[in-house]
């Protein structure tokens, strides 16, 4: 497996904000540090939501209270690169690079170290695996960022799976619309399109990653015929406000990227400077549902540690008593429903 070939990558931030040098070093020896120029770009000013998401952070190394990987993936690979957690659904980790290294990444542990693509014997005993387990029908490409894989590598993945009968759907989690968008290439588009039905999540954080290049990105995606869906990591001082999230998520919509999760942090080493209260996100999602489109409020998750899976949560707008159910409104009105069913015959 090849990674693609790309110029205008910051290796280092440190360039263009030396204030930052000591920390970024200190930082960077133990969790890689890289910025596409593109992304850089979209920072305003030092410590705005782009900024904070990937500028490396003193705090990264004071966080020791918690693990490396809460989620047990290590645990739950019966081969290496390969997650089995739920039944009919698996994680395939084909790459550990990605365009720009998120300050609060939940694969932490994994990505950047080392660097290299998932390699040939990797790929045929993770393949042998999925083969062999006819209940597997749902695959995610994952990393890492599948798309840092140059196409002829994508193809050959993407061609093992689809020689497999069970696998119906495929699905490549990607943060590239939103860091390189210039990946999304109508060649890569055509590729994709000839291994449907296939899924792409994204993973949109912030309205100001939506700009005008990634939007091209995100239509010629959408016009492979490609639903797309966006997952969104729950950052404090990023969008951990009803307002914020109000923005992202209707504008996401616009690009036909449908909000699919809101993920709580995991409690993942290095990380715990940018978790928000499990109340935050609630009072988030009842200041979306009602408000705004239905379509473009996404689940809200907590995956849960020790790889138990994920759990949605709604907000508290229920109360049962026997048949009688005190529901509030968007409004926050309280109305009483009474659940009536008549017997079967
Ligand atoms: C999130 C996740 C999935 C996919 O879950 P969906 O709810 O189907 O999107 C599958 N496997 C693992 C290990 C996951 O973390
Ligand atoms: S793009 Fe995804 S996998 Fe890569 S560093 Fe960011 S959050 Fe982690």
């Amino acid at each position: 497996m090849q990674y693609i070939k790309y110029n205008n990558v910051t290796s280092s931030c440190t360039t263009k904000y030396s204030d930052l040098h000591d920390c970024s070093k200190l930082v960077s020896a133990r969790y890689p540090v890289r910025v596409t120029d593109y992304y850089a770009g979209l920072v305003r000013r030092q410590h705005d939501a782009i900024w904070k998401q990937c500028m490396p952070d003193v705090r990264e190394l004071e966080d020791d209270s918690q693990c490396p990987d809460p989620l047990d993936e290590n645990v739950l690979s019966p081969v290496p690169g390969l997650i089995h957690r739920y039944p009919d659904r698996v994680v395939l980790l084909v790459s550990n690079r990605c365009p720009v290294y998120c300050r609060f990444c939940m694969r932490k542990r994994h990505v950047g170290s080392g660097d290299a693509p998932m390699g040939e014997g990797e790929l045929r005993a993770a393949l042998g695996y999925i083969a062999a387990h006819s209940e597997i029908h749902d695959v995610i490409l994952s990393g890492g960022d599948p798309l840092m894989l140059d196409d002829k590598s994508l193809a050959k993945i993407m061609t093992g799976l689809r020689a497999i009968p069970h696998i119906a759907i495929i699905r490549i989690g990607t943060r590239v619309p939103v860091t390189l968008p210039a990946r999304i290439t109508p060649e890569l588009c055509n590729l994709l399109r000839t291994f449907h039905p296939l899924f792409i999540n994204t993973h949109f954080n912030h309205p100001a990653e939506i700009t005008a290049s990634s939007t091209v990105a995100c239509g010629l995606l959408a016009d492979a015929g490609i639903p797309l869906g966006n997952q969104t990591v729950l950052l404090r001082g990023v969008n951990d406000s009803v307002e914020t999230m109000r923005e992202l998520v209707t504008g996401l919509l616009a690009l036909r990227v449908r909000p699919y999760y809101l993920h709580q942090m995991d409690l993942v080493q290095g990380t715990a400077h940018f978790r928000t209260s499990v109340r935050t996100g609630l009072e988030i999602i009842r200041g979306l549902r009602g408000h705004v489109s239905g379509l473009a409020v996404p689940h809200y998750v907590i995956d849960l540690p020790g790889g138990k899976g994920k759990v949605a949560l709604l907000p508290d707008d229920v109360s049962i008593n026997g048949n009688t159910l005190r529901l509030r409104t968007y409004t926050g009105e309280e109305v009483l429903y009474e659940d009536i069913t008549t017997p079967l015959e």
